[in-house]
């Protein structure tokens, strides 16, 4: 066996070794002493970065006000389909047979099973989508826990999809809304928001990883693509929109 096999690839960057691919940290602006985990190093980086949010100066003091804890795991979850659009798909094929069962065997001629039949394919797509997308971070709100995969992460831009997916696991914390479990419609309001607050992020601190991000969301086929729609309405100066954004966090009561 190679002394090397613990790497799973040293020349796609500096976030390959298995050895930084567990961790847990506790946002604390105070605890200033070096990590020697470089995947932790990249995400203190940007959590550390000057950006007014929120009542924030930064995701740190974001993070570590609110407790969250950033675990960085070896793990290889696949994702799970919001109900919602499980729910979608499981409508139309209803629809479907409803309608066989009123229009009968010329069912496949009539306009509204035509229609119904080509709704059914939009909402297979979407669902298609979600099921293959990555799952390369999510946000466990019982927890308190931001959660990271870099085993999930592909191999190219290995640095920018660990930085955005840290951003956007950071605007779920922010918001903290209640699981989408219980509110499945949620994932369709909120993933969108979480890029856009991404997308802002990266923006107004001067990241390099701006451009990338941006095609990448807007390259997306489930609804995680309309946070460029919002970054594109907030860059021709709609500035409510991002007190939106700020105001869609879970009230304190
Ligand atoms: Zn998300």
């Amino acid at each position: 066996m190679s002394i090397w096999s613990d790497l799973q690839d040293r020349s796609s960057g500096e976030i390959t070794r298995i050895e930084d691919c567990y961790c847990e940290y506790i946002f604390n602006p105070d605890d200033l002493s070096p990590t020697s985990n470089s995947t932790l190093k990249i995400i203190l980086d940007i959590a550390r970065a000057d950006f007014e949010f929120g009542g924030f100066s930064s995701l740190e003091e974001m993070l570590s006000t609110l407790g969250v804890t950033l675990v960085i795991s070896p793990a290889t979850p696949t994702r799970i389909v919001p109900s919602g659009i499980s729910e979608w798909v499981l409508y139309w094929k209803n629809e479907l047979k409803r309608l066989e069962s009123i229009l009968g065997k010329d069912c496949k001629s009539n306009q509204l099973y035509k229609d119904a039949q080509k709704e059914l394919e939009k909402a297979q797509k979407e669902s298609e989508a979600w099921a293959t997308m990555a799952h390369l971070g999510c946000y466990d709100r019982f927890q308190k826990e931001i959660i990271l995969y870099p085993n999930n992460i592909p191999g190219q831009d290995r640095k920018e999809y660990l930085v955005t997916t840290f951003v956007h696991e950071a605007m779920h914390a922010y918001f903290d809304r209640h699981p989408r479990e219980l509110f499945p419609y949620v994932a369709t309001v909120e993933e969108p928001l979480a890029e856009f607050g991404m997308l802002l992020f990266l923006k107004e601190t001067n990241n390099t990883y701006y451009e990338w991000a941006y095609r990448n969301v807007v390259s997306k086929e489930t609804c995680y693509r309309y946070g460029a729609a919002l970054m594109d309405r907030y860059e021709k100066g709609d500035n409510q929109i991002r007190q939106d954004l700020e105001s869609y966090k879970r009230k304190v009561f």
